[in-house]
This record gives structure tokens, C-alpha cells and sequence, in this order.
């Protein structure tokens, strides 16, 4: 489906005209479309839905709006998260504990405690050292964490160096080489409830070969696992399946990637997990914003947004490509370079680029920025972050106000203190 198109020349979310979202909000503004989070939600869940008891836990870093997280329980998704105020995010938006899956690195004693207190259903444990912490937590509280080792595959997910997990060198999971031996290990703490494995091995996959040879391998896990006598209820197969940002991208289908899934993992008699990000609300966000100059440049002119990149880092941060339209486009294109206001020669969202011709005052959008677009906003440069509306038919509403740094920096909960 697709939520923002034209009517009469304008660009809509759904049944509303962007300009009224500008006019009632201003810009820059992340417009998301209600319905198009559903059909992707739906979309991607009916596909798996075929697999023995999946579960669905939405990776809330790509989106963290509470609305989106609330519509997405409401699809019957459950979180994965990455730190203590993702959790706090995903109870707010009204998810059971015990959907809540705690992935990351560099978990602290104290998000693990919270963690546990919450009641969360699995925690991905990163290390033997944090198995032991956790399970010594756990006792404390003369309680069992449930959990599953994330295992590195050593696979190379294909994608942006930046968002590839899977290589031996990286710094996810355990390799996969010694993973037996480590589960042995942990599987003897008392505090713990060891149930299976888990894996992501990178983001924005645009090929399933990588995610099969990545499975496979953790098919063959399991076999050793249950032959040194272990139960192996449940596997995460983490998230990762990439969206079309250029017209031209092609990536695989659902379909297929349900079909390979299925097809590789008929034998392995557990309970699936999937962790689902871009794929879910990438394609259901856009970027409005205004152009504020048409600047003159030595090769093209500059075409400076009032959005940058503390509103949508992905272009500074990987050289991402976010498509760029016109609201009421005029027929005619121009070459340029597409630059926000903050003083970093990185902020530019395109260089060079064939694109609808705007001027001074006109709105225009960046396609799919639904996922890692407001969530990775900042306040550099005493920028505000912007607002975020929720579009459904012909209604829209402010599902997060626009916060100046100060409300940024005193809205800080003083539960994050150490
Ligand atoms: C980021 C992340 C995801 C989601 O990745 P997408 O590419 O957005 O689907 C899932 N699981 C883990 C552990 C992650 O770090």
C-alpha cells in the first residue's frame, strides 16, 4: 500500500494534505501513517504467522513514539529492547512484560535488575559475565531469569559496515565456534532459565542468502546443544529484512523470506522469535519539511531544508539514500544538493541529485523515515526536536510535541540516575 501519494497535485498521508499538517504544526514535522503501520505490522506477522507459536517483539529503537508502540500492541506485538528507557517506553505503550525481549550489549546491573523486576519474558544474554550477574540477580530475588545466548554466526549480513552485526569481529553475540561450551556453562546457573538461542546478525538485508547461511548454522547449534542434553525451547531469529529506499531497490518478498524460514527451520521443534524493526515502520513515516534557501553552490545549487541531520541522521551517519519529493511538485526537475542548517559539512541528505524543483518557502518530504529517523534525533546545534504526528484517514494528532533542548534536558526522568 502506499499511504503518501498525490492527489490533485498535492502530496496526502492517507486523506490528509500535507500542507494543513505544516500549517497546524509547522515544520520539520515526522509524519506517520496509521494504516500503513498496521498493513506492515499485519502484513509481516500473517506471513510468519504459519510458523510454530511465533512471537513478534518490535526492535523499539527503530521507532520509540509511544502512539506507534501502542498500535503496534495493539497488532499483538510484543518489544525488543535495548536499555532501561526502551522498557519504560514499551510498558507505556501498554506491552506485557513477558512479550518483552532485552537484546544489547552493554546491559547494566541496574537495567537487568529493573528488568527482571518488571517481569520481562527473555533476556539475550551478550556474555558469560553477564549470564553470571544475571543470574545472580535473579537468586537474589529467588527468581530464574529466562533467557537465550545470542550467538555471532560469523556471516556477513551484506549490508552497511555500520549495520552488520553478524561478522566474527563484531561486537554482538558469542562466537558461535565456543557457544556450546558456553551454554554448558550457564546453563548450570541456578538464576538462570536457559531456553535456546538467539541471533541478529545486521539491518537493511536486501538479500536472504546471508540470513539462510546465518540459520542454518544455528540449526546445526541446536543439534549439539540437545546432544549435550539441553532443552532448546525457543530460537530468535532477530530481525534485519531491509526496505526499498531507491526506487529501484528490490528486496526480498515476505513470501520468500517465510518460505526459507519455514523450509529451515521444520526440524527444529521450538517456539520462533522475530524482532522486526524497518521493516515494520520504515515505509510508514516521511520527513515533512521546508525549503528555507536555494543557496547558490560551485557545482549545484544548494537546495537548504529547515530539516537536518538531528531530525534524520542516516544520511550523515551511512550515506543513506532517503528520496526526496515536492509536496505540489511542478513538473520540472533541477540537480542539487540537498543540505540541512547545522554547521557539519556532513549535514546533507544528497549531493548531486536529480530532484523535483523547489524554491524558497516550498514543502517537500524525504521518503521512509519511519525507522531510525526521530528515533535517533538530537538537540546539537539547540535544535528542537521536532514534532511527530500521527495521520489515520482524514484525522491527524500530535503524537509527540515539538521539546526546545531546555524541555529535552528537564524532561529527563530522575529514574536514570545512577
Ligand atoms: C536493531 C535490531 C533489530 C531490528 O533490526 P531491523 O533491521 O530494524 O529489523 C532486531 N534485533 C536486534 C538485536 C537489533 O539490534
Amino acid at each position: 500500500m502506499n499511504a503518501f501519494d498525490y492527489r490533485d497535485g498535492v502530496l496526502h498521508a492517507e486523506d490528509v494534505a500535507l500542507p494543513a499538517i505544516a500549517d497546524a504544526v509547522g515544520t520539520p514535522v515526522h509524519v506517520y501513517s496509521a494504516s500503513a503501520l498496521r498493513h506492515a505490522a499485519r502484513a509481516f506477522s500473517s506471513a510468519m504467522g504459519g510458523l510454530s507459536s511465533a512471537r513478534f517483539a518490535f526492535a523499539v529503537k527503530a521507532n520509540p513514539n509511544t502512539a506507534v508502540l501502542r498500535l503496534l500492541a495493539d497488532c499483538g506485538y510484543g518489544a525488543d529492547i535495548v536499555s532501561g528507557g526502551e522498557l519504560r517506553r514499551a510498558r507505556e505503550a501498554g506491552m506485557a512484560p513477558a512479550d518483552i525481549v532485552f537484546s544489547g550489549v552493554g546491559k547494566t546491573d541496574r537495567e537487568m535488575a529493573d528488568a527482571l523486576d518488571a517481569g520481562i519474558g527473555q533476556f539475550n544474554l551478550e556474555l558469560e559475565e553477564e549470564g553470571r550477574v544475571l543470574a545472580q540477580l535473579a537468586s537474589l530475588r529467588g527468581r530464574r531469569a529466562p533467557a537465550v545466548l545470542r550467538v555471532n554466526p560469523d556471516v556477513d549480513g551484506g549490508s552497511h559496515a555500520k549495520i552488520t552485526t553478524g561478522r566474527r569481529e563484531s561486537k554482538f553475540g558469542v562466537d558461535i565456534t565456543s557457544a556450546a561450551d558456553l551454554y554448558d556453562r550457564l546453563a548450570r546457573c541456578d538464576g538462570l532459565e536457559l531456553h535456546g538461542v538467539a541471533l541478529h546478525i545486521g539491518s537493511q538485508i536486501s538479500d536472504l542468502a546471508p540470513l539462510e547461511a546465518a540459520y542454518r548454522r544455528i540449526g546445526t547449534l541446536i543439534v549439539e546443544l540437545r546432544a549435550r542434553g539441553h532443552h532448546i525451547t525457543r530460537v530468535d531469529l532477530g530481525g534485519g529484512l531491509g526496505i526499498p529506499y531507491r526506487p529501484e531497490d528490490r528486496m526480498p518478498s515476505l513470501a520468500d523470506y517465510a518460505a526459507m524460514v519455514a523450509g529451515l527451520t521444520r526440524g527444529w521443534d521450538v517456539g520462533l522469535t522475530f524482532e522486526p524493526g524497518r521493516i515494520i515502520t520504515g515505509l510508514a513515516g516521511i520527513l515533512l519539511t521546508r525549503v528555507t534557501w536555494v543557496k547558490p553552490g560551485a557545482i549545484h545549487p544548494l537546495v537548504i531544508v529547515d530539516a537536518a541531520m538531528t531530525d534524520l541522521a542516516r544520511p550523515a551517519l551511512y550515506n543513506a539514500y532517503h528520496r526526496f519529493a515536492a509536496v505540489t511538485p511542478d513538473g520540472t526537475t533541477m540537480t542539487a544538493t540537498l543540505a540541512g542548517p547545522v554547521c557539519e559539512t556532513g549535514d546533507l541528505f544528497g549531493v548531486g541529485r536529480s530532484i523535483d524543483r523547489v524554491g524558497r518557502g516550498d514543502l517537500a518530504v524525504f521518503h521512509a523515515t519511519g525507522a531510525y529517523g526521530s528515533a535517533m534525533a538530537s538537540i546539537y546545534n539547540c535544535r528542537p526536536l521536532s514534532p511527530q504526528v500521527m495521520v489515520d484517514g482524514g484525522a491527524f494528532t500530535i503524537v509527540r510535541d515539538r521539546l526546545s533542548p531546555p524541555e529535552v534536558l528537564s524532561a529527563t526522568p530522575a529514574a536514570t540516575a545512577p
